[in-house]
């Protein structure tokens, strides 16, 4: 008999480019309420794979923020930088199953195509019956021909790609010998035995090619909900590119309070100057994904 299994494991899995902003703390709200009104745990994972690309000191940022937000992490957070051995077994088993090709192509050979939902090329399939000549692979791709994928995102509702039409076959090792985001998070959710993925709407377009993986590595698929990515007056989504404020330049209550209404949440205004712990217990008593607005992208609060 022992402990009851548990169903709901969430997580928030922020990419330690700057500091916490208003879209990332969005984010991390909804997945964290969405975990704790089910009664799941909340794990956090620190998204280094791409390590040009990381800050020297924006994950210990951003801990630190979740921290005087008052977020409880379960165990301790997961680092990408630390698992390139999990995500090279799991494209050893993508290799050995015939999944994945080595490609020579630039991206400059591939300008040309078409561009993807994500902006983009569509892979051509120029190496993908064998190297062209003379050439050295720079990278791995995954084959995606007949990949159709459907779900039913819990936000934006039902989803469907078809990932040779509308992404190719895409990179799972990239020519910088990197291990790529999309083999990343679905190797490390796995093996976190993620349930349920709660994230920015920006990354509905990578599901597809997620759910394509978990189905080639015998992965359960997680149940998705993209909330709303915040987006600036200029219609930007809030990045470090686009200059976005630290979240931790506004009292954390305010902000709180901001992301719940961002949520449609419609936090009741006796809860503005109540302390952190009563607005998370109102937040975690009080949560409905389905309240959430089925929209790709909204704006900024005033004042965030
Ligand atoms: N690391 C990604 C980001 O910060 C999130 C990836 C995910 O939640 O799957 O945008």
């Amino acid at each position: 008999m022992g402990q009851p299994a548990q169903h709901y494991v969430g997580r928030f899995a922020p990419s330690p480019t700057g500091p916490l902003h208003f879209g990332s703390l969005v984010a991390a709200v909804a997945s964290y309420l969405d975990a704790r009104a089910s009664g799941g745990l909340w794990l956090l994972r620190i998204e280094d794979v791409d390590a040009p690309r990381t800050v020297p000191g924006a994950a210990e940022g951003i801990l630190a923020t979740l921290a005087r937000f008052g977020f409880e992490w379960d165990g301790v957070p997961v680092w990408q930088c630390g698992r390139d051995e999990a995500y090279a077994a799991a494209l050893e088993r993508l290799a050995a199953a015939g999944h994945v090709f080595p490609c020579a192509c630039t991206r400059r050979e591939i300008a040309d195509s078409a561009l993807a939902r994500d902006g983009a090329h569509i892979y051509p399939g120029t190496c993908r019956d064998g190297l062209p000549p003379g050439r050295d692979a720079r990278a791995w791709r995954v084959r995606v021909a007949g990949s159709v994928v459907s779900f039913d995102d819990a936000v934006q509702g039902p989803q469907h790609e078809d990932l040779a039409v509308e992404v190719g076959d895409f990179v799972v090792r990239r020519a910088d010998g990197l291990f790529a985001y999309q083999l990343a998070v679905v190797v490390d959710d796995a093996e976190a035995g993620v349930s349920h993925v709660v994230r920015g709407a920006d990354l509905l377009d990578s599901t597809g090619r997620q759910i394509h993986l978990q189905r080639l590595l015998g992965a359960p698929v997680p149940r998705y909900a993209h909330v709303p990515v915040v987006i600036n007056a200029a219609g930007e989504k809030l990045s470090k590119q686009t200059l976005a404020a630290a979240v931790d330049t506004v009292p954390p209550e305010a902000a709180l309070l901001a992301a719940l209404a961002f949520l449609g949440q419609n936090p009741p205004d006796e809860l503005a100057g109540a302390p952190l712990a009563e607005l998370w217990r109102w937040a975690i008593a009080n949560w409905s994904l389905a309240r959430v607005p089925a929209t790709r992208q909204a704006l900024l609060p005033q004042g965030m």
